[in-house]
């Protein structure tokens, strides 16, 4: 294939055909094409965007590079949730079961952390013994019995986007919405699933902060479910404060098994039932949001839930035991308690620092294949816009050793910005509603 005038065309601000999109993908991922093109072909769609014809079919030739789950035989209706990235986001943990415990079936191919952000693979992966890497068969078997499975994505499953988010990740090509869109898409479409619900996060800790850059990935993601005849409705929810008080993989596992026993922060139990609640709405299994929100609360306040998490800990090879005792997590070495230097208010706790932190405490990957602490990490229970006074415990760091601690308590210094006067309110929890019809701002409940 010759790749020269196809860069030439998109540099100029031109358009690719449906075919051209399907050669270059294919030729791409068969090692025909060198990653050179590719990224200079990718660097000119960063520049001047892509039509909506030619996004689809970039998502139709990622998704066709691999094998699709089929879940057509099991009877109920399948649907999953996908979050764009953040730091102590552990929805997908409590979501996935509350979903499936309602009758929905919940085919999650998760992630694993990715730059600043956490991974709800590596948050599985927390839990002695959880496997992540089922065969095509013990998927199925699993979805049949439970009707919900949490696995990473596999060689099989869209494996250009692999090779692509590789390329993207070396060449400052990552942080547009047509490329994060179609390589979302490509791999929530090879789910087999009917309908997906997005959690499209704003703010500081996000991969797009703006408003207009969320709105944009969130509609362009909607158009390509549409294409291929799958409804996507999106909420955009607040990432310019963690969510939740936990941010480290084990400590968001416990964090998120004490929301399934109804003992959870109000924040992230809030964004969890909108997302609950819209997608028991798109899986047809609720007649409209009150019906919704009623199934969703119930079955989680009759244990159905925490239940189901506990029977999919154990089918996928986890220890059962950490649903009634955190101590089977695995647990830090060192604990610090972190208190106000000084007395005002707090403006903010900045996600992106208490992310990277996370990471230089090893509880996150520098490189693909590094091995992580699932130990460490943060417990904040200081919130934007609280008043402290000097000396109060703000947040609690979790180390390996002592030097991890001083790298914990350093971030915090940083990401626990206090002020004298009272600071501007922090971003909405949950601030739109968009579906193919239309966006919708909506007003925010809980902190
Ligand atoms: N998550 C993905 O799967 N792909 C992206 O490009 C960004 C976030």
């Amino acid at each position: 294939m010759w790749v020269t005038p196809l860069i030439e065309r998109k540099r100029e601000g031109g358009a690719l055909t449906p075919q051209e999109w399907r050669e270059l993908v294919a030729g791409y991922t068969a090692g025909q094409v060198p990653d050179y093109q590719m990224a200079a072909l990718l660097m000119a769609v960063c520049l001047n965007g892509v039509e909506p014809k030619e996004l689809a079919a970039l998502t139709g030739a990622m998704l066709d590079s691999g094998e699709r789950l089929r879940f057509d035989h099991l009877g109920f209706p399948c649907v999953d949730k996908h979050s764009t990235g953040g730091v102590g986001d552990k929805v997908s943990l409590v979501l996935a079961p509350l979903v499936a415990s309602c009758g929905v079936g919940v085919p999650m191919i998760a992630g694993r952390g990715l730059g600043h952000t956490g991974g709800t693979v590596d948050k599985l992966e927390a839990i002695p013994g959880f496997r992540t890497d089922l065969s095509s068969a013990e998927v199925q078997r699993q979805m049949e019995r439970l009707g919900c499975v949490m696995i990473a994505q596999t060689a099989t499953i869209a494996p250009a986007d692999r090779k692509l988010y590789a390329l993207r990740d070396a060449t400052g090509t990552v942080a547009k919405a047509p490329l994060i869109a179609a390589s979302i898409m490509s791999k929530k479409l090879a789910e087999g699933i009917s309908a997906l619900v997005l959690d499209v996060k704003r703010g500081a800790g996000a991969f797009l902060p703006e408003l207009h850059d969320g709105l944009e990935l969130a509609r362009s993601m909607i158009g390509i479910g549409a294409e291929y005849g799958c409804r996507t409705v999106a909420l955009l929810t607040a990432m310019d404060r963690p969510l939740g008080r936990a941010c480290g993989n084990a400590l968001e596992t416990e964090e998120a098994i004490a929301t399934l026993r109804g003992e959870g922060p109000a924040d992230l139990l809030e964004v969890t039932l909108a997302l609950a609640v819209e997608m028991v709405l798109v899986a047809g299994v609720a007649q409209d949001a009150a019906g919704a929100r009623r199934m969703v609360t119930e079955a989680l306040s009759a244990g159905h839930a925490v239940e189901r998490f506990r029977s999919i800990v154990a089918t996928q090879g986890g220890n059962p035991a950490v649903v009634d005792d955190p101590a089977a997590l695995p647990q830090a070495r060192e604990v610090a308690v972190y208190s106000a230097p000084t007395g005002g208010y707090v403006a903010a706790v900045e996600p992106r620092t208490v992310g990277r932190a996370i990471v230089a405490m090893g509880g996150g990957r520098r490189t693909m294949d590094e091995p992580i602490d699932h130990s460490v990490g943060f417990v904040i229970s200081a919130k934007p816009g609280d008043r402290v006074e000097q000396g109060e415990a703000l947040a609690s760091v979790y180390a390996r050793d002592e030097a991890g601690l001083r790298v914990g308590v350093e971030a915090l210094r940083k990401a626990l910005r206090i002020v004298d006067e009272q600071p501007a309110p922090p971003l909405p929890l949950i601030s739109h509603r968009v579906t193919a019809e239309k966006t919708e701002a909506i007003p925010s409940t809980a902190r």
